[in-house]
């Protein structure tokens, strides 16, 4: 018999890469940091979040409500939803879990694209599942080839629309035949974590086609457009027997009394909202254009970051890019974990931090 030296966790854990979030830090001397690094929103929190986290900070003895009603009610407020439709959770990472541990039977399938955003991969082999990649096509997602690796073990699909980290999207048109195409058993979730951000006329973030199908569900976040990444909070919109079943499953009290509270107070601040979009729309265009001017290949973006490729020879690499940068207070995300050894993802930021990149990555090129 086999004597069980050690507990041992159950097949897919250490199987997992643990998520390396973007750097924080630059190196010791650096005047001033900038972070662009984890595509938070330049301007920060709206005021109104940061006031009730100050209030919420006075009654800190009292566990928050556990179904989070007042943050549900404001956010299907401003949406035009059922707030039934509803969950919400600490940060969407945590609803991308809660997915797959529900949904999942060890050996189940949960596919997502080539360049796909990590967590997806790590939250099925939690769960004990099966992640399978499918290549995508000029760095979009292959609605062709997402269908065909579909099987009988089939169980998720996880799209990030638009993806991090290349910033492209699928026109909604492709969304609907990918739905269309998927067995009535698979859940195709759609992971709007930038939806705020996109200006395209063909981009819808979901909405419409979670309340028209039953196998559609739509992830939100407050980490981007909203500025509280620090604090938590994501939200889920999903048919009623699926908000049921994750309901059974999550933790009683995930969202925290602060959270709930930013949250409300995010939600229906419209300006911040509009704010963070025009200065985006500004601020991508305007890097987009100058960095492909110095020579540089930049993805086409739809967020509120740019996938940034460096020369693949002559002795400038995207190593080399993120260590001169770092050195002059530049934090950029390194992707090669993404399949993209030689690009840096870079968040767009204030005006100075735009600016300041551009002028350092010309310098870069030319050293
Ligand atoms: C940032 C991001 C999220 C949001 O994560 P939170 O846990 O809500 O902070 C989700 N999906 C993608 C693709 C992201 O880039």
């Amino acid at each position: 018999m086999n004597e069980v030296l050690r507990p041992e966790p159950r097949q897919g854990v250490m199987d997992i890469a643990a998520y390396v979030p973007g750097k924080s830090a630059a190196p010791a001397g650096v005047a001033k940091v900038h972070k662009l690094s984890s595509n938070e929103n330049p301007f920060g929190a709206p005021a109104a979040a940061i006031e009730a986290v100050r209030e919420a900070a006075g009654h800190l003895e009292y566990y928050p409500d556990g179904s989070a009603t007042k943050l549900r009610e404001a956010i299907a407020e401003v949406h035009g939803l059922n707030p039934a439709n509803i969950l919400c959770s600490n940060g969407s990472d945590e609803l991308l879990g809660l997915i797959a541990q529900t949904y999942l039977s060890p050996g189940d399938e949960g596919i997502f694209t080539e360049h796909g955003f990590l967590v997806y991969k790590i939250q099925i082999l939690a769960a004990g599942g099966t992640p399978v990649v499918v290549k995508e096509m000029d760095e979009r997602a292959d609605v062709d080839a997402i269908l065909a690796a579909v099987t009988k073990r089939t169980k998720l699909v996880f799209i990030a629309n638009p993806n991090n980290p290349t910033g492209t999207y699928l026109p909604f048109e492709e969304v609907r035949r990918l739905h269309a195409g998927l067995p009535r058993g698979v859940i195709l979730v759609l992971d709007a974590a930038y939806a705020e951000y996109v200006r395209r006329n063909d981009y819808e973030s979901g909405i419409e086609l979670v309340s028209s199908s039953p196998n559609v569900v739509m992830t939100r976040t407050f980490s981007k457009i909203f500025g509280l990444a620090g604090i938590r909070i994501g939200w889920i919109y999903a048919p009623s027997p699926i908000i049921d079943a994750l309901n059974r499953v999550r933790g009683p009290f995930n969202v925290n009394s602060a959270a709930i509270e930013a949250g409300a107070a995010a939600v229906r601040d419209r300006a911040h909202v509009e704010r963070s979009i025009a200065h985006n729309e500004q601020w991508l265009g305007w890097l987009t254009q100058e960095l492909t001017q110095i020579g540089l290949r930049v993805t086409p973006s739809v967020g509120n970051f740019v996938l940034v490729h460096f020369p693949q020879n002559g002795g400038h690499s995207a190593e080399m890019a993120d260590a001169y940068l770092s050195a002059r207070g530049y934090i950029l995300r390194r992707v090669a974990a993404y399949g993209f050894p030689n690009a840096l993802r870079l968040t767009i930021g204030a005006e100075d931090a735009n600016r300041g990149v551009v002028a350092a990555l010309t310098e870069f090129l030319k050293s």
